[in-house]
């Protein structure tokens, strides 16, 4: 993924996407645009804990709590100029929000990190309240502060994946960033794998059990048939009420990165959501 953009592959997989051309290039642009800011923070994990985090994984602790990764405010200020950067020369209506993040940023009546942190932590609620007082959309700037977070989250999680395995790690959510994944993946040998949208990890997990709550009992979880679908399939969790999709490399090929399979199977989650 060095060289070839994203981009350049989307042209490939538009016909199976029900999203409008233009909002779906500026999409996949803001992937290629993170991609590359993530590119500066490689060097910072160069030294990970990998005992530690072994142990943790076998604890159930996801990566980023047994480092503990701190994000510092520089760096998550050098992410959120390429991020807003992006925003304000292609999506207009991102221009007066962060115009108005920009000058609180500034004056020092909202800080970065300690939204990022609250974020991460689970506590919107402080990231609304930081919203409403500067009179922004709270999703706008949590939208913001995610899109911006992400990027050191795809250094680590890159460095990570390439100095340990996570063959110890049995959970559905995520080992690195610990977050959820309603994306699975079977590689061409058939091994089945979830993937994260949020940090790009990757990690094998069983064909058939739910990501979410673990169930593995064959009557409760069923596949939706989708019509007109051949490349993806679309599963239900009757346990815990969650879906997910399932990318087949054994038919689908691996021309196409696994960064934009969730793009690729949106249609998938428009039914889904369509059926709750
Ligand atoms: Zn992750
Ligand atoms: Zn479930």
């Amino acid at each position: 993924m060095d060289k070839v953009s994203l981009k350049d592959k989307l042209k490939d997989i538009k016909p199976d996407i029900p999203i409008d051309e233009d909002s779906l290039l500026k999409y996949v642009e803001l992937l290629d645009v993170q991609y590359n800011t993530s590119l500066q923070f490689s060097d910072k994990f160069k030294q990970l804990p990998l005992e530690e985090i072994q142990k943790g994984f076998a604890e159930g602790k996801p990566a980023y709590l047994s480092v503990p990764l701190k994000i510092e405010e520089e760096d998550l200020l050098a992410s959120y100029k390429a991020i807003i950067s992006f925003l304000r020369e292609n999506i207009p209506e991102t221009v007066e929000p962060i115009d108005k993040i920009e000058a609180s940023r500034e004056s020092g009546e909202i800080k970065l990190s300690e939204l990022s942190d609250a974020l991460f932590a689970g506590n919107e609620e402080q990231v609304h309240e930081a919203a409403e007082k500067i009179q922004v959309d709270p999703e706008v700037l949590e939208a913001i502060l995610a899109w911006s977070i992400q990027p050191i989250f795809e250094a680590f999680s890159r460095a990570l994946s390439g100095e340990t395995d996570f063959s110890s790690w049995k959970s559905g959510r995520c080992p690195v960033c610990g977050g959820p994944s309603r994306l699975e993946f079977i590689d061409e040998e058939g091994h089945s794998h979830l993937k994260c949208q949020f940090c790009g990890a990757e990690w094998s997990y069983p064909e058939g059990k739910c990501p979410y709550c673990g169930n593995e009992e064959s009557e409760s979880i069923i596949e939706i048939p989708v019509k007109g679908e051949d490349k993806f399939r679309l599963m239900a969790c009757y346990k815990c009420g969650g879906y997910w999709k399932i990318v087949d490399e054994r038919k689908v090929g691996t021309n196409i990165p696994r960064s934009l399979y969730d793009i690729w199977s949106f249609r998938l989650d428009l039914l889904a959501s369509g059926q709750k």
